[in-house]
């Protein structure tokens, strides 16, 4: 059976960690691993931050999306904006791209999010926003490791 939530909140950078921490706490229910944890609560920052700077270039009165689901072990969260949207999507996706070096970005954020999920699926439009799908399948061990 499946377990949704959906959550919308403002651009800002203080809801980074917000969102990190609701993401956290609503996936607690499947008992992951303090690894899996981690990895799903990075993840979440990473999409984030890429929606406040770079879909909404810090303009903190735009809106993003947020949508967890469970089911059974999976774990599948949607982040959106209505952006700037990426012009070249599988450009992005490379490691160490960045549009933005001024800011000191290293370009690592869809690189950390490939390694740390099974799935990322990224679907954006110039001027229209961008969506970013990160699926996980927990480890059948989690229950005994914690
Ligand atoms: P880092 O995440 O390491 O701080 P970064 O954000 O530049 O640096 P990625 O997260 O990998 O690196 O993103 C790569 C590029 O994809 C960004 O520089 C930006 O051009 C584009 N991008 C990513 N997310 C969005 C988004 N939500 N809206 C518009 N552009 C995006
Ligand atoms: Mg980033």
């Amino acid at each position: 059976m499946k377990n949704k939530m959906e959550l919308a909140f403002s651009a800002r950078s203080e809801n980074e960690s917000f969102a990190r921490a609701t993401v956290g706490a609503f996936v607690s229910q499947l008992d992951p691993t303090m690894d899996e944890l981690t990895e799903i609560k990075t993840v979440v920052s990473e999409a984030v931050t890429n929606a406040i700077i770079h879909g909404y270039s810090e303009k903190t009165e735009e809106m993003i999306d947020l949508f967890v689901e469970l089911e059974e072990d999976v774990v599948r969260i949607v982040i959106r904006d209505k952006g700037n949207g990426i012009h070249d999507v599988e450009e992005a996706r490379q490691p160490l791209y960045t549009t933005k070096p001024e800011l000191e970005r290293s370009g690592m954020g869809f690189t950390i999010m490939e390694n740390f999920m099974d799935k990322v699926v990224v679907e954006s439009e110039p001027m229209a926003g961008t969506t970013v799908t990160l699926v996980k399948r927990l480890s059948k061990q989690r229950a005994l490791c914690n």
